[in-house]
């Protein structure tokens, strides 16, 4: 088939990610009839990496053609992505996101959901948040003109509302998890406002998977053999399988899709659970208890069948590490390696090591861990 010669995006349509029924990318979606999470479908071939990867872009965008945005007018962007990739040993990397507009890799998802709500005509969001979503959303609403609703448990560290506030955002602190506070969203009826919710609106995903993008072409178009993540909703770790998947289409990777291992706290562990169980679906975690690293406290995650299928279908693994041993190993890391990786990067270290301990990963493989964000919002929790 002959290309194109302008391609602006590959993007075709969207479907439900379990039934695979069709959903039109020129409206407003949020998710599947079947309460599904959607799936954004390019037209995917083989294709020279370099006649789709457009470096006259910034960060992320430089994979433009294989993001959803239909007219550049449309971007709402910050300087996200474009993150580096940190050698820490031999064949152990940090793919340190902390650098992001905000601080976390959320930047690149709420980039993504409010360029495309922009798109598509949408002026006002709201958004249930452990901390970090919050403030990327209400950046990027700030910057598209959008009004922006932030939703947000009260025991989450002031800085994480106080940022919110100084880019305009209404934020409401609710006594709870981020379950808590979709369900105060809901009781509080805000019909003229869009929900850009982990995995209800489509294109969060799509911003996340640049993410895999950019480790594949920083190993030189190597898979590695692990990818360590910190889970809450699960979005990063379905974007970076999402993108090592479009790759694989594209022709621009072969052999083994990557093991993906998805880490949470002892305080909120449902995918662990739901793993070892060998369960197709997580059950809501009750009680969670307060974590430091508040991005993983998700009781119930929306795209869980598909973080799971994603650990089973890839000989991954499912981990969790206990709540007291973030802080000392944010310590240990940032002694050895002269990084602060948040309380959530912690958690994957820890669980590295873990893994390391237990030879379910070896010196010889070559593993890339996750720093999701910064950890100077949370300094107000350390002594
Ligand atoms: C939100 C968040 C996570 C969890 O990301 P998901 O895509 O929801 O799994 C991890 N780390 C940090 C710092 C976060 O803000």
């Amino acid at each position: 088939m002959q290309h194109p010669t302008i391609i602006r995006t590959l993007f075709s349509h969207l479907r439900c990610s379990k039934y695979g029924d069709f959903y039109a990318k020129d409206k407003v979606q949020t998710y599947s009839n079947a309460d599904k999470p959607l799936w954004a479908c390019y037209e995917l071939e083989e294709y020279p990496i370099m006649d789709l990867i457009d470096s006259s872009y910034e960060g992320m965008w430089r994979y433009r053609k294989l993001l959803p945005v239909e007219w550049d007018e449309n971007i709402v962007s910050l300087g996200e992505g474009g993150t580096p990739m940190i050698s820490l040993e031999d064949k152990l990397f940090l793919k340190d996101e902390a650098s992001n507009p905000t601080g976390s890799f959320k930047a690149r998802g709420l980039a993504m959901a409010i360029s495309k709500a922009k798109e598509l005509g949408i002026t006002k969001c709201v958004i249930p948040t452990a901390g970090n979503a919050g403030g990327a959303m209400s950046a990027y609403c700030t910057k598209a003109g959008m009004e922006a609703y932030v939703y947000m448990p009260k025991e989450t560290p002031k800085t994480f509302a106080k940022e919110c506030k100084f880019f305009g955002a209404k934020v409401k602190l609710i006594d709870g998890n981020i379950g808590d506070c979709a369900a105060q969203i809901k009781a509080d009826g805000l019909e003229d406002c869009f929900d850009v919710s982990t995995l209800k609106e489509p294109y969060r995903l799509e911003g996340k998977k640049t993410m895999g993008y950019e480790i594949a072409e920083q190993l030189n178009w190597e898979i590695p053999e692990v990818i360590v993540y910190p889970t809450g909703g699960g979005t990063g770790l379905i974007g970076i399988w999402k993108a090592f998947e479009e790759m694989m289409q594209l022709g621009w990777v072969a052999g083994e899709m990557p093991r993906m291992v998805a880490v949470q706290s002892e305080a909120c562990y449902p995918i662990v659970e739901a793993f070892e169980a060998g369960a197709s679906q997580a059950r809501k975690f009750q009680n969670p208890a307060i974590s430091l690293a508040n991005g993983l406290r998700v009781p119930s995650a929306f795209g869980d069948e598909l973080i799971l299928n994603i650990l089973y279908q890839g000989n991954g693994k499912a981990v969790k590490v206990p709540e007291a041993d973030i802080e000392s190993s944010i310590h240990q890391f940032a002694q050895k390696y002269g990084i602060l990786l948040s309380p959530e990067g912690a958690a994957v270290y820890k669980a590295y090591q873990k893994l390391l301990a237990d030879h379910w990963i070896t010196k010889d493989m070559r593993v890339v861990l996750l720093n999701t964000g910064t950890i100077y919002k949370y300094m107000e929790n350390f002594v």
